[in-house]
């Protein structure tokens, strides 16, 4: 590549895709993100940004925003389904802060996702872009989008989540495989509780299912819920179809009365098919690179998907800076070999659905004590990868 600042085209302004456009154009690269949809929505659903992730919110400069507005646990217990039992506790607030230099929050993904969008460089993010072609040279990448127009870029990163078309192109058309489990998904306002006090944060676990509750703002006003519940099949199309309080009923009977009465309060339930893909055989080809669930998808069971892809972005970024332009296709060799090896146990673990249930897998400190950053470099394997 003899461009001193290649310029980059970001396929996807989910949260890794925003998370690379701020990173990279604050390193000081021409970038441009495309994303399929015509405007960003606030979806129902909440997610733990954990301190391995603050750590990046910290360097983009979004973590007074995020405190302002996520929710700071105090404690994250784990719960017998039907008794209610403590199995486990993990300690979060301040002690998991100084712990892991810091905080724990969790948030409304749509808020997160709007504080992230709004510190990507205004005119950076092109709307209605759906990308369906690709074709590269070795220097050259151009992107084709389904509104026939064309864009040129020196490094092309694929963060176009579960049914990546930057994947396709690379390995062939593959759907993603169901995982025989579904996600029942509520966020509602807190005042539908009536008298139930709910804790701050809590998985409630029984042999094969589960359910997790939280509040995603900082005044507590709003709770969301979420289950992982087998389900033999799912033949529908759509990523996610409408549900109702009495299907989650079923799905969580026998539990505790808390949690009846706290589906009793939900509102708008909706279902995910849960979907997972085989290990993929490379990560990128020349100068295109994946990130995030357009490379390494997984069950949520370790709310750990997004943080993956922003972890994924950010040190992508850190390779591109200390390997610098000339050498892309070493930086894109040094990106994933620094990931494969985290993300894949992150993958396996989430697949397991172990994580901090009871003492047995109950230490968090490889995951929410990492920092992109900071941590060592592996080098590359032996013989090249992908990018080779
Ligand atoms: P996405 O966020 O999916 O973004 C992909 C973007 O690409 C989208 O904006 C999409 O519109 C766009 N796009 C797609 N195709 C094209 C195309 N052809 N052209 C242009 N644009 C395109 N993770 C956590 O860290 N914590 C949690 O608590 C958590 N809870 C979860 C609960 C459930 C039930 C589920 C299903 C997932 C959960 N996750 C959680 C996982 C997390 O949501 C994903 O891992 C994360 O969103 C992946 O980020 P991404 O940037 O790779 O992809």
């Amino acid at each position: 590549m003899k461009r001193i600042r290649p310029r980059i085209a970001i396929v996807g302004a989910g949260l890794g895709g925003a998370t690379a456009a701020i990173l990279l154009s604050r390193a000081g690269y021409a970038v441009s993100v495309y994303e399929q949809t015509a405007a960003f929505a606030r979806v129902g659903a909440g997610i733990h940004l954990t301190p391995n992730v603050m750590k990046v919110m910290r360097h983009i400069e979004v973590e007074r925003r995020l405190r302002e507005t996520g929710f700071e646990p105090a404690n994250w217990p784990s719960r017998d389904g039907a008794t209610g039992e403590v199995l486990l506790e993990i300690t979060l607030g301040r002690v998991a802060e100084e712990r892991y230099g810091a905080p724990y929050l969790t948030v409304h993904r749509g808020d997160f996702h709007d504080i992230l969008t709004n510190a990507i460089p205004p005119g950076a993010v092109h709307f209605n872009k759906r990308l369906v072609g690709l074709d590269t040279t070795e220097t050259i990448a151009r992107l084709k989008f389904h509104d026939g127009t064309e864009a040129e870029a020196d490094l092309v990163i694929g963060a176009d989540g579960l049914n990546s078309k930057v994947r396709e192109i690379l390995l062939g058309p593959e759907k993603p495989r169901y995982s025989g489990s579904v996600a029942h998904r509520s966020a509602f306002p807190a005042s539908l509780l009536g008298e139930l006090r709910l804790e701050d944060c809590v998985k409630w676990w029984s042999p094969d299912r589960h359910v997790v509750v939280y509040y995603v703002t900082r005044s507590r006003n709003e709770v969301y819920l979420v289950t992982g519940v087998p389900e033999p099949e799912w033949t529908a199309e759509a990523s996610w179809l409408p549900s109702t309080t009495n299907e989650l009923r079923r799905a969580l009977e026998g539990y505790h009365p808390d949690i009846q009465r706290l589906i009793g309060a939900s509102q708008a339930m909706t279902k995910w098919p849960l979907m997972e893909r085989k290990r993929l055989p490379l990560w990128g080809r020349g100068g295109v690179v994946l990130l995030g669930d357009a490379c390494h998808p997984m069950k949520p069971h370790m709310a750990q998907g997004a943080a993956m892809a922003i972890e994924d972005a950010a040190m992508l970024v850190r390779c591109l800076i200390e390997v610098g332009a000339n050498s892309l296709g070493y930086a894109l060799e040094l990106y994933e070999a620094n990931r494969i090896g985290r993300t894949t146990r992150v993958q396996q673990g989430s697949q397991r659905n172990t994580w901090l249930r009871d003492p047995s897998d109950g230490n968090p400190d490889w995951v929410f004590g990492y920092d992109v950053f900071d941590a060592a470099l592996v080098p590359t394997a032996a013989g090249g990868s992908s990018f080779g």
